[in-house]
């Protein structure tokens, strides 16, 4: 595989970062994850622009003229044949220096690295068929969820706690309300209108979620923004999640509860094609 550091097209095993880089001593980063199908970027613009709010966020430099961001991209996608799969980006604050909890000078060259991940069939996952069974985990995590940092341990750990459960996901549960999944928005469905937690800092912004969101309501479908408990949600008629990897993906079992008939149902399903094909329509 090619990868992408600080400007140069390099294989994976010649690609190198600094012990020292910020990135790696104190998860000073952030990243996105873009989807490809057929070869083609999804929603680009809106992960570029939420990958500048991040940057912006933390006080660290932008490494690349917007337009580059989409050669690299591409060159990526070529190099490495990619038809269906993802790209990863992540920016850290670098650091040729000591350790040092205090940022490097203004002015220090932050680390850019991008590779592609291929992913075959990505759009067709048999789970969009079957749907998630997920758990529910306290939200542990620190409180500016809407910067996408590479600070990720606490959704690996709850990851980890449902694979031991034997499901798929979970969902992160703060003040009897739930957030977000581990690396997902998350949402249910009630007498036919969708609701979704409001932005804040609580939860990353995800792009998948405007684009649903935009979809749905396109299709006069109603939404509402606002909180909801577990409890809510397992008496709800749908669930489901979305992210750039996962597009939308149904939820049919919580806490070992099914959430109404336990299998997938109209409104995922549907949100999940005009997705996957209004975003493949917009693909660049
Ligand atoms: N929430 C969290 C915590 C995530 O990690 C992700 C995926 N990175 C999302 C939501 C979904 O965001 P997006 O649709 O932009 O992938």
């Amino acid at each position: 595989r090619t990868v992408y550091v600080n400007g140069e097209f390099l294989p994976e095993d010649r690609a190198m970062v600094s012990v020292f880089d910020r990135g790696f001593l104190m998860a000073d980063g952030v990243y996105e994850v873009v989807s490809v199908l057929d070869g083609k970027l999804l929603d680009f613009e809106g992960h570029l622009v939420r990958l500048k709010r991040s940057l912006a966020e933390l006080s660290m430099d932008n490494p690349l003229p917007d337009a580059d961001y989409l050669t690299v991209f591409r060159a990526l996608v070529r190099e490495n044949g990619i038809v269906d799969g993802l790209i990863y980006l992540q920016v850290t604050r670098g650091n040729p220096g000591d350790r040092d909890f205090a940022y490097p000078p203004a002015g220090t060259k932050p680390t850019l690295v991008m590779f592609t991940q291929s992913k075959p069939g990505l759009a067709e996952a048999p789970a969009a068929r079957t749907g998630w069974r997920i758990i529910s985990i306290e939200d542990q995590r620190w409180a500016r969820r809407d910067i996408k940092t590479v600070q990720l341990l606490f959704p690996s750990m709850a990851k980890m706690e449902a694979k031991a459960r034997g499901v798929d996901d979970a969902w992160m549960v703060e003040d009897g309300l739930v957030t977000e999944g581990t690396s997902n928005n998350a949402y249910i469905v009630k007498n036919g209108t969708i609701v979704t937690r409001a932005l804040s800092n609580d939860i990353l912004h995800g792009i998948t979620r405007a684009a649903v969101l935009r979809y749905a309501a396109e299709a006069q479908m109603r939404v509402e923004e606002r909180s909801f408990s577990i409890d809510e949600a397992q008496s709800a008629d749908e669930a489901f999640v979305t992210s750039a990897s996962a597009f939308v993906m149904p939820v049919v079992e919580i806490d070992g509860q099914a959430v109404g008939s336990g299998q997938v149902g109209p409104v995922a399903r549907r949100l999940r094609e005009i997705y996957l094909e209004e975003s493949r329509k917009a693909a660049i």
